[in-house]
C-alpha cells in the first residue's frame, strides 16, 4: 500500500491549520496588547515626567522672580540647587533652565555645567519662550529614545524663561520588550502544545480511516477476511461499521457471481460444441477450449482480435452482417487432403433496449455429416450408373431382338447371351448391394470357429488351381503347420476369392501368382501377389472405396462391380484385421490382409 507523505496527510493540515489559529491569535492579542501597554507606559511616564516639570516651574519661577541683593545666592546657584534633585533621577538625563534671553542659566547635567551662560537657539526653547508653547517630542540620539519637554517658565502670562527636558524614555520600552519576549516564549510554547495537540486530534480521525483504506486495499486484492475496528460511535465509528457491512455483502456477492463464473466456465469447456463471445465491437472477449481446438489457435493470441478475421471471413462478412444472420454460415476449411467443415450459429447479446452488447458463436464441426451426405449423394449417383448401363444395354439387344433378330440364328443366340450376362452382373450387383448395406446397418452376423488357416488357404488356391482357364502359375509360401484362427470361413472365402480373381483378371498370360502366409506376433498376415499391370499410387487407398476402379471400362468388361474390395474391406475389418495393397505399375500388385490369430503353444491338454 502506498502510504500518504507526511506533507499531503491530514495529520499535517490539522497541525498547520492550529498552529495557523493559535499564531494568528496570538499574534492579534500581542499586537493589542502591546500596543496598549506601550501607550500606557508612555503616557504614565510622561504624565510623571510633566508633574515634576510642573512642581519644577513653580519653583524655578519664585527664584526667577526673587529680589536679590549682593548677599543673597545668585540666580544659577539657587537653579543649580533646585536642578541637584534631577542630577540623580534615572529617567531624566538632562534639565536645562533658559532664561528669556535664550541664555542657559542651569542644567542638572553636572559634567555640562560649561554651558550655562551660553545661548541656545534650540527650536522649541525659542518656540517657548517666544509663544509660550509647550513642546513635546521623541527623537532617537545616540542609538537611543529621547523625549524631550520644553515649558515656557510662565508668570500669568508673561514668559519668564523656559525648561528644557531631555528623558529617557527607552527603560519603558526595554520593559516592554520584556513582555514581548514573555509573549513571544508564550505563543512558542502555545503553538507546539497546539502542534502535540493537532497531531492527537488528527489520529483520532486518520486512524479509522488509514484502517479503511487497508481494508479496501486487501478487498482488492480479494481478500474479505479482515475488518474495520470500530474506534468509536461518532461518524467515522458509524462509517467503520458500514465499511464492514459493505464488506460483508461484497463477500456475499463475490461468492455468488464466482459460482456463477464457474458454472458458465465449467459448461463452456465441458460442450463440445464449439463458442467464442466478442464484445459489442466485435471483438473476442471468450472462447472455449473446443473452439480454440476447432480453429486450431491459442486463446491468448485470439482475445481481441476481430471475430470475422478469425473465422476467416473478412471477404464476404463484416461484423453487422454477422449480427443480422439468421441462418448458420457454412466454413469450409477443407484442405486438398482433408475435409473440414465447421457450422457457425450467432445470437446477439442484446439489451432491452436494443443496444447491441456482443455477439455469441456457436461452432459446430459438421465434417462427419457433410462427408457421409457426400458419400451419401455419390453412392446413389454410383448405383443409379451401374444400374443404368446393363439395363440399357440389354434393351438395345433386346430391341434388336424384337425388331426380329431373334429370327436370325447367328445373332439370336449372341444376343440373348449378351443379356444373359448383363442380368447375372446386376444381379450380382444389387447382392453385393444387399451385403453392404447390412454392413452399414450392422445387421449381419458372422458365424466363427478355429479353422486351420493354412488348410482352409490351401483348399481356396486349390479350388482356383483347377478351374483356371488362364496359362497362370500358381507359387505357395505357407508354413507347413497349422496356424488357429477364428473366422467365418464362408465370408473370408468371399474375401479370398475376390482378391484372388482380381489377381488372375489383371495377370498376363503366363504370369505368377504368389500366396504367402507370415506370422507377424499375434498375427497373422496374408499376401496375394501378381504380375499384372499394377495400380496407380495415387488410387492404392481407393480401390476398396466403393465402386472404386482404376479403369471403370475394363473392369466393367471383366465383369467386376467396383464393389469386391470394399466388401472385402469391411470383412475383414469386422474380424479385426487390416487390409492394404503396395503396387509398382507396370510390374504387379500384392494384396496384403492380417487376422488376429492364436498362435500360442498348441493344445495344451495334451
Ligand atoms: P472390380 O469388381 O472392379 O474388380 P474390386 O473392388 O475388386 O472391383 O477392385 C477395385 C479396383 O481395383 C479394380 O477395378 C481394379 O482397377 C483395381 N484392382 C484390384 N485388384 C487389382 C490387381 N490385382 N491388379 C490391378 N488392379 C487391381
Amino acid at each position: 500500500m502506498k502510504r500518504v507523505g507526511f506533507f499531503r496527510s491530514i495529520q499535517m493540515k490539522f497541525v498547520l491549520i492550529y498552529v495557523l489559529l493559535i499564531l494568528f491569535a496570538m499574534q492579534i492579542i500581542s499586537v493589542y496588547f502591546v500596543n496598549s501597554l506601550e501607550e500606557k507606559f508612555t503616557s504614565n511616564f510622561k504624565a510623571s515626567l510633566e508633574e515634576r516639570v510642573n512642581l519644577l516651574e513653580y519653583n524655578l519661577l519664585e527664584e526667577i522672580v526673587k529680589e536679590r541683593n549682593a548677599d543673597s545666592k545668585t540666580l544659577e546657584q539657587d537653579v543649580r540647587d533646585i536642578l541637584g534633585d534631577f542630577s540623580s533621577a534615572d529617567d531624566v538625563i538632562e534639565v536645562k533652565v533658559i532664561d528669556v534671553n535664550n541664555r542657559i542659566i542651569g542644567t542638572s547635567d553636572t559634567d555640562n555645567r560649561g554651558v550655562v551662560g551660553q545661548r541656545t537657539v534650540e527650536l522649541p526653547v525659542t518656540q517657548a519662550l517666544s509663544a509660550g508653547r509647550v513642546g513635546k517630542e521623541m527623537y532617537v540620539d545616540n542609538g537611543k529614545r529621547v523625549w524631550v519637554l520644553t515649558t515656557p517658565i510662565l508668570s500669568g502670562s508673561e514668559v519668564k524663561g523656559a525648561i528644557y527636558l531631555v528623558s529617557d524614555i527607552e527603560e519603558v520600552f526595554a520593559q516592554l520588550d520584556d513582555i514581548n519576549e514573555i509573549l513571544f516564549t508564550a505563543a512558542i510554547l502555545a503553538l507546539a502544545l497546539t502542534a502535540v495537540l493537532g497531531v492527537a486530534l488528527a489520529r483520532t480521525i486518520t486512524r479509522p480511516i488509514t484502517d479503511m483504506r487497508r481494508q479496501a486495499v486487501a478487498l482488492g486484492k480479494g481478500n474479505f477476511s479482515r475488518k474495520v475496528k470500530v474506534y468509536g460511535q461518532d461518524e467515522i465509528g458509524e462509517l467503520a461499521v458500514t465499511f464492514n457491512n459493505l464488506t460483508k455483502r461484497l463477500q456475499e456477492a463475490q461468492a455468488t457471481t464466482e459460482g456463477e463464473r464457474r458454472k458458465l466456465s465449467s459448461v463452456l469447456s465441458y460442450m463440445t460444441d464449439g463458442v467464442i463471445a466478442t464484445d459489442r465491437r466485435g471483438r473476442v472477449i471468450l472462447i472455449n477450449e473446443p473452439a480454440s481446438k476447432m480453429l486450431n489457435v491459442s486463446r491468448e493470441t485470439v482475445i481481441s482480435q476481430p471475430i470475422v478475421s478469425l473465422l476467416n471471413l473478412e471477404e464476404d462478412y463484416s461484423f453487422d452482417d454477422l449480427l443480422n444472420e439468421q441462418e448458420s454460415v457454412i466454413l469450409d476449411y477443407s484442405t486438398h487432403d482433408r475435409p473440414y467443415v465447421l457450422r457457425a450459429n450467432f445470437s446477439v447479446i442484446q439489451k432491452e433496449t436494443g443496444f447491441v452488447n456482443g455477439l455469441i458463436t456457436v461452432l459446430h464441426d459438421i465434417t462427419e455429416q457433410e462427408k457421409i451426405e457426400m458419400e451419401r449423394r455419390e453412392f446413389v449417383t454410383n448405383v443409379s450408373h451401374e444400374l443404368r448401363t446393363p439395363l440399357t444395354t440389354m434393351r438395345s439387344y433386346l430391341e434388336a431382338l424384337a425388331d426380329g433378330a431373334w429370327q436370325d440364328p447367328d445373332i439370336a443366340p449372341n444376343f440373348l447371351d449378351v443379356t444373359q450376362t448383363e442380368t447375372e452382373r446386376m444381379i450380382r450387383l444389387v447382392n453385393d448391394l444387399l451385403q453392404l448395406s447390412k454392413f452399414d446397418s450392422q445387421e449381419y452376423n458372422l458365424t466363427k470357429k478355429d479353422t486351420d488357416f493354412i488348410e482352409f488357404f490351401n483348399k481356396i488356391i486349390d479350388r482356383f488351381e483347377m478351374t483356371k482357364s488362364r496359362e497362370v502359375t500358381f507359387r505357395r509360401k505357407l508354413p507347413r503347420y497349422p496356424i488357429y484362427v477364428t473366422i467365418d470361413q464362408d465370408k473370408l472365402t468371399q474375401v479370398i476369392d475376390n482378391i484372388i480373381s482380381n489377381a488372375l483378371k489383371y495377370s498376363p498370360d503366363g504370369g505368377l501368382v504368389s500366396f504367402k502366409v507370415e506370422e507377424h506376433g499375434d498375427t497373422i498376415q496374408v499376401s496375394i501377389s501378381d504380375q499384372g499391370m499394377g495400380i496407380p499410387k495415387k488410387s492404392l487407398e481407393r480401390i476398396f472405396e466403393r465402386f472404386y476402379r482404376v479403369d471403370r471400362a475394363r473392369s466393367r468388361k471383366m465383369g467386376g462391380t467396383g464393389l469386391g474390395l470394399a466388401i472385402a474391406k469391411e470383412l475383414i475389418t469386422a474380424h479385426g484385421g487390416h487390409i492394404w495393397a503396395t503396387s509398382v505399375e507396370g510390374k504387379g500388385t500384392t494384396i496384403f490382409f492380417t487376422l488376429p490369430a492364436d498362435l500360442s503353444e498348441e493344445d495344451d491338454w495334451e
